[in-house]
């Protein structure tokens, strides 16, 4: 069984504060207060009062197209790459790559029903990882969040998760809640669109390393 070699990210998706916001936020100074082994921090007045988006009734009808477009943009049914990335099967409705790893799945399913015996042994292995390695592909295309309304602890949960993949460790961004109320209800859904694409990007480029490990956990 041939499988693609693993290629490694090599591009960072950097950080995204909204232009014109960073500057303002940027010369804003923090009170520090330390009291015994403890430090307080208060956030300046303007992060933490009520805000509201900076956007205009135009430019949401044009945000609100433009996601609708990205909906509707024909995609593999599996992995949910869109048709600029990927080449779609009119047929299948599927990537080349999912349409090879379904031929696969299908292939291991027919072995392992034909083997019962063999399923474990290490002669099962190349057929269970085929078979992980679908499920994988279909999982991907059902990390659709972006499509209904996103919360500020939503966007904040998917940043976490890209700088835990980044740096190997959860890192606590301070203040990001605060940052995404800025946000529009229609630029959240288009800023957790970039993140979740950047995220599933992330897991494409590890596919056969989490295939080898649900494997292993299906031979422990
Ligand atoms: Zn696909």
């Amino acid at each position: 069984m041939k499988h693609h070699a693993l290629t490694r990210l090599n591009t960072f998706y950097g950080v995204f504060v909204m232009s014109g916001r960073k500057t303002s936020l940027e010369k804003e100074t923090r009170t520090v207060a330390k009291t015994k082994n403890k430090r307080y921090i208060s956030h300046p007045a303007s992060m933490t009062k009520e805000v509201t988006s900076v956007t205009t009734p135009e430019f949401e009808e044009h945000l609100s197209s433009l996601l609708a477009a990205i909906e509707n943009q024909e995609a593999c049914t599996w992995c949910g790459r869109p048709s600029d990335e990927v080449l779609i099967d009119l047929s299948t409705r599927l990537c080349k790559r999912c349409q090879r790893w379904n031929r696969e799945e299908i292939a291991s399913l027919q072995w392992q029903q034909n083997n019962p015996d063999l399923k474990r042994k290490e002669r099962g292995v190349p057929y269970e990882l085929a078979i992980q390695f679908a499920q994988l592909c279909r999982e991907e295309g059902q990390f659709q969040s972006w499509k209904g309304p996103v919360t500020n602890c939503q966007l904040e949960d998917e940043l976490e998760t890209l700088t835990e993949r980044l740096l190997g460790e959860r890192d606590k961004l301070v203040d990001t809640r605060i940052i995404f109320a800025q946000f529009s209800d229609a630029q959240r859904r288009l800023l957790m669109y970039l993140l979740r694409r950047t995220n599933l990007r992330w897991i494409q480029h590890r596919r056969l390393d989490f295939a080898r490990d649900r494997t292993r956990k299906e031979f422990l």
